[in-house]
């Protein structure tokens, strides 16, 4: 009931059904800041979200998506290590049981609470905050949270501005990988920026009370839905940064 693959069977097992999970360029990694290298061609990163329309939020048994309309240049970014204008279709979280893990993403084998992905290749980590902080852009999406409680489930969303979940630098790295689920396709170029936001930790235990499982069905909560860090293999991190 839980579909052809899922976090509760444990992402170890995906090779089975999906052979390209033991690649050469899977995603996420773990960024070691001291041999990632400062590439002084890669741009800024442009993001023009000012017209970007939310539409939808839907509970897919594995995460919840914030759906944006894609038919036209609305929510776009272009720059950095880009050639040419990417959409904002949708972006999703992946978090922890407790709030020591989360993200798919390491930073020198650190952990984040969650990892927040716009666009499937863009993404910022979340790092617990020391006193209360509310992101009032997370707030508007933990308030909805209710409604969408299990797999299937979606209700409208509209008015949400995904700058909202953007930190105050767009310092960037950037590698070749993959979709960090099956079927974990290398078509990715990860942008992953340099600063953390903040969430709160009742936040957290809000994406928590969400579950994998269908209404009806026995009851899984939706949490560790990130898959653990993957080789690097032959591929080298650049920064945008000094
Ligand atoms: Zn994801």
């Amino acid at each position: 009931s839980l579909g052809v693959w899922g976090f509760l069977d444990r992402p170890e097992h995906w090779h089975k059904d999906f052979p390209i999970a033991k690649g050469d360029r899977q995603s996420p990694v773990d960024i070691n800041t001291s041999t990632a290298v400062h590439d002084p061609a890669l741009k800024p990163l442009s993001l023009c979200y000012e017209q970007a329309t939310s539409q939808r939020i839907v509970n897919n048994g594995h995460s919840f998506n914030v759906e944006f309309d894609s038919s036209q240049d609305k929510g776009v970014l272009e720059g950095g290590p880009l050639a040419g204008t990417y959409r904002l279709i949708q972006f999703h979280f992946h978090w922890g049981s407790s709030d020591g893990q989360g993200s798919e993403h390491t930073v020198d084998k650190k952990k984040y609470a969650a990892e927040v992905r716009p666009f499937f290749f863009f993404f910022c980590s979340f790092k617990m905050p020391t006193g209360i902080h509310y992101l009032p852009g997370l707030q508007k999406i933990v308030d909805v949270l209710d409604s969408i409680k299990t797999k299937g489930k979606s209700v409208e969303f509209t008015g949400f501005d995904p700058r909202d979940l953007l930190p105050g630098s767009l310092d960037y790295w950037t590698y070749p990988g993959s979709l960090t689920t099956p079927p974990l396709l290398e078509s990715v170029t990860w942008i992953v920026l340099r600063e953390p936001i903040s969430v709160s930790s009742g936040q957290m235990m809000k994406f928590r009370t969400l579950n994998f499982n269908k209404e009806g069905e026995p009851e899984h909560p939706m949490v560790d839905n990130w898959r653990p860090t993957q080789p690097l293999k032959n591929r080298q991190i650049r920064a945008s940064f000094q």
